[in-house]
């Protein structure tokens, strides 16, 4: 396996990126980024919502990487999405990210009696070239199935709560025959990590940590993740998946571990 994910588009995306949630803005996100692209992260995932895309977008001036060289994401907020205000919010996002374009622009929640429409103004983002691909997040199978209906561009990515208590085999298939990149958030269950014998067992198994465990199935299973942390060692810790291979019969003991558990907000009732 190479250490892309080959978008719908033709966009080269890497299997593993860097979260950035709950980093605050200024030196502490500068800081946790510069790690993070200093230990061979090429791929960041923002969002508006995060308040953090300014340190983003001087940590990636800072380190003197070629901007082309750097996979980034960003999301558009609910709010943009309520007020009509998404064209804004992207120019918003990238004049706060110092950048003249994203890789990649999300949906970040399927806002009710909205998220069609603001499917409408990514397409004519996507459109300008300034989103090199366009995708959402949150988005349920009958949310997809709604843009998909009137959809000029199907979404690159659906990035979702995936981990081994929410393994979302459904959603999984659904990605998989309409070409969406399905994409991990909280792939680390939020740090709850040491909780599952299993796991614990596998990561003694391949002289490995639970963490990376977790995101080497989540790459075998051609899922894109994005572990958070703001500890340097643990930054350069999850990045270090590209050297063991699960065997099948490991990633069923991973799999059998699902409980359709959610960490995070239910997309079907989600109040924000
Ligand atoms: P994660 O599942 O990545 O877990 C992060 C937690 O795990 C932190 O407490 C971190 O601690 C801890 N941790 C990280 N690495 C290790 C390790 N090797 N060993 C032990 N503990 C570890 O949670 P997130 O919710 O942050 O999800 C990741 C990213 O997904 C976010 O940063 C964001 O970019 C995205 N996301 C998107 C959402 C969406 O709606 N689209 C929703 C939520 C997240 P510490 O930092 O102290 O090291």
């Amino acid at each position: 396996m190479t250490n892309d994910s080959v978008l719908n588009n033709g966009l080269k995306m890497p299997w593993l990126g860097f979260g950035v949630f709950q980093i605050d803005d200024g030196g502490s996100v500068e800081g946790a980024v510069r790690t993070a692209l200093d230990v061979g992260y090429r791929s960041i995932d923002t969002a508006a919502i995060y308040k953090n895309e300014a340190g983003v977008g001087q940590a990636i001036k800072d380190s003197g990487i070629a901007r082309e060289d750097i996979f980034l994401t960003t999301k558009v907020w609910n709010d943009a999405q309520r007020d009509n205000s998404v064209a804004q919010a992207f120019e918003d996002s990238l004049e706060r990210l110092g950048t003249d374009y994203v890789d990649l622009y999300l949906v970040h929640w399927p806002v009710a009696n909205c998220y069609e429409a603001t499917w409408k103004e990514m397409e004519k983002i996507y459109q300008s070239g300034r989103a090199k691909a366009i995708g959402v997040s949150n988005f349920q199978i009958h949310h997809l199935k709604d843009i998909l209906a009137t959809a000029e561009v199907v979404p690159a990515v659906n990035q979702v709560e995936f981990h081994p208590r929410l393994r979302q085999p459904e959603l999984m298939k659904f990605c998989k025959d309409n070409k969406i990149q399905l994409e991990a958030w909280s792939p680390l269950m939020q740090g709850h990590l040491g909780e599952e014998s299993e796991i614990v067992a596998l990561a003694e198994k391949y002289g490995k940590s639970p963490a990376q465990i977790i995101l080497r199935w989540d790459i075998q299973h051609e899922v894109v993740t994005i572990p958070k942390s703001a500890t340097p060692s643990r930054i350069a810790e999850n990045a270090q998946v590209f050297d063991f291979e699960l065997s099948q019969d490991d990633m069923a003991v991973l799999d059998a571990l699902d409980q359709g558990k959610r960490f995070g907000p239910d997309p079907d009732t989600f109040d924000f």
